[in-house]
């Protein structure tokens, strides 16, 4: 397979670190508001990535971060030190802690999860979790000369890593890494591209997160979580590490200064996987223009979350896709043809062993998948399958559903589904047997019952 590295700026085969093994770590949204489907294009992407290697054969061990402390707003403005606390900020507004927000965005960002089909990686892992493993970290970053404190602060020293023979911000496609771009410089710090590895508490304000350390209380800089947590789970180095495009300016490169100066093994990664932005009618998605749509925004406009998935196939990963609600009718148009077209197939099977399949087309699919994920490429294959009239309805069926491996649009279970149901139904039945699947039988019960009740279906579970 060929991956595109956007630290080496070139596409090489992916050879793993232990052969046959991969280890990957996506950093993960920051609780504080709804994720956004611009954050969804990003972890479909990790999963996508998941889910080829898994067809491919690898052994993968997969972590994703939920940042729930130390994000703070001045990131907006190209700097990540200064500025509230996202989660502290959200509280005060919503007038709850820091704490009740964490949990309950959490919970949200899992729904979404499972909604969006996206295979758990082995490990989520928190940052309020691994406050130790951070502050060992900043220890040991400060015992080898890396790190100084200040008045708010202990901060990362680029100019003695760099002393020491690293180079600091190769990642970054900012000329100048966070030069030019600060709204106030720390006149404290020996150089303004310096990072927060740990902050104290403001003296003035009790926050709802703060933990004792060497340094004296407060929480850790919003960097420090990744390298301490994929170095937890995954060891000192990386094969592969994915995120928005945004996160290559200074979140990425900090990452790498951080676990570098700590550990000495380099590269922490291997392959930078960077997902374009979803923009929305040509801009930016943002809250204030009221286009940051949430999935459940989607599904109340009457759409299929698979919908949703199948329009992110539609583009390739390093190009922005842009999002309108007529491109999503054409996705939503599109994937119900191809379920319904797999209902036909199913009542012509004259078996129901769903072993046939097609080994040109799957070598085909294949290569697009090798070549940096090529998912328009891979869809088109599925076409090309749908289409061809010199295959079977077997060969039809248990190809397709072995493209769905990777594709993740749970054509198997939508073709099982009555066709004459609507997608409310539907997402209703699809809530109710995950309900079941988590031994959740109030919620069951109570799905059954509205469905009953309010659309007159009644369902019957195998025993
Ligand atoms: P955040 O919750 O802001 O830390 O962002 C979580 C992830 O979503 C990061 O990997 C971001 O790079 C990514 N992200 C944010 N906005 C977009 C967007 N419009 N399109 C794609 N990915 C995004
Ligand atoms: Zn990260």
């Amino acid at each position: 397979m060929k991956l595109y590295d956007s630290l080496t700026r070139d596409i090489r085969d992916f050879k793993p670190i232990e052969e046959g093994k991969v280890r990957m770590y996506t950093c993960g949204p920051t609780v504080y508001s709804f994720v956004t489907i611009g954050n969804w294009r990003t972890y479909t992407l990790g999963d996508l990535i998941n889910r080829t290697l898994v067809y491919l054969g690898y052994d993968i061990n997969y972590v994703m971060n939920i940042t729930d402390v130390g994000h703070l707003t001045g990131d907006n403005l190209g700097d990540a030190d200064t500025g509230e606390d996202r989660l502290e900020k959200a509280a005060k507004k919503e007038r709850k802690t820091a704490w009740d927000i964490a949990e309950f965005y959490t919970e949200d960002f899992l729904t979404g999860f499972n909604k969006m089909n996206l295979i758990k990686p082995k490990v989520f892992s928190k940052a309020t979790e691994h406050i130790d493993e951070q502050i060992n970290l900043v220890k040991e970053i400060e015992e080898k000369g890396f790190a100084y404190k200040i008045a708010d602060g202990i901060y990362f020293d680029t100019q003695a890593y760099e002393v020491a023979g690293n180079k600091y911000g190769e990642l970054s496609n900012l000329d100048q890494i966070k030069e030019g771009a600060r709204v106030e410089i720390n006149e404290e710090k020996k150089d303004p591209r310096d990072f927060a590895l740990w902050k104290f508490s403001p003296i003035d304000e009790q926050r709802d997160m703060e933990w004792e350390s060497p340094w004296g209380k407060g929480f850790p800089g919003w960097h420090i979580e990744c390298s301490a947590m994929s170095m937890k789970y995954l060891g000192d180095q990386l094969d592969i590490h994915v995120g928005g495009e945004d996160l290559r300016s200074t979140h990425h490169p900090n990452e790498i200064a951080q676990s570098e100066a700590a550990t000495g093994a380099k590269p922490f990664t291997n392959y930078w996987m960077h997902g374009a932005f979803l923009t929305v009618n040509g801009g930016r998605m943002g809250k204030s223009l009221g286009n940051a749509y949430t999935v459940t925004d989607i599904e109340n406009e009457g759409y299929n979350l698979m919908a949703l998935r199948y329009f992110y196939l539609g583009g390739h990963y390093r190009k922005q896709l842009n999002f309108t609600w007529e491109a999503l009718e054409a996705a939503q148009n599109a994937y119900k043809k191809i379920v319904s077209s797999l209902r036909g197939w199913v009542k012509e099977l004259n078996s129901n062993e769903l072993f046939r399949i097609n080994t040109d087309y799957k070598i085909k699919f294949t290569e697009a998948l090798n070549d940096d994920l090529n998912m328009p490429q891979a869809l088109a294959v599925l076409w090309e399958v749908a289409k061809d009239q010199s295959l079977d309805a077997e060969t039809k069926v248990s190809t397709i559903l072995d493209f769905d491996r990777v594709l993740g649009l749970k054509l198997e279970e939508s073709i099982s589904q009555p066709e004459e149901y609507s997608l409310e139904v539907q997402s209703l039945i699809e809530e109710r047997n995950q309900a079941r699947a988590d031994k959740n039988w109030s919620r069951a019960d109570e799905i059954r019952d509205i469905l009953k009740n309010d659309f007159d279906v009644e369902l019957k579970d195998k025993a």
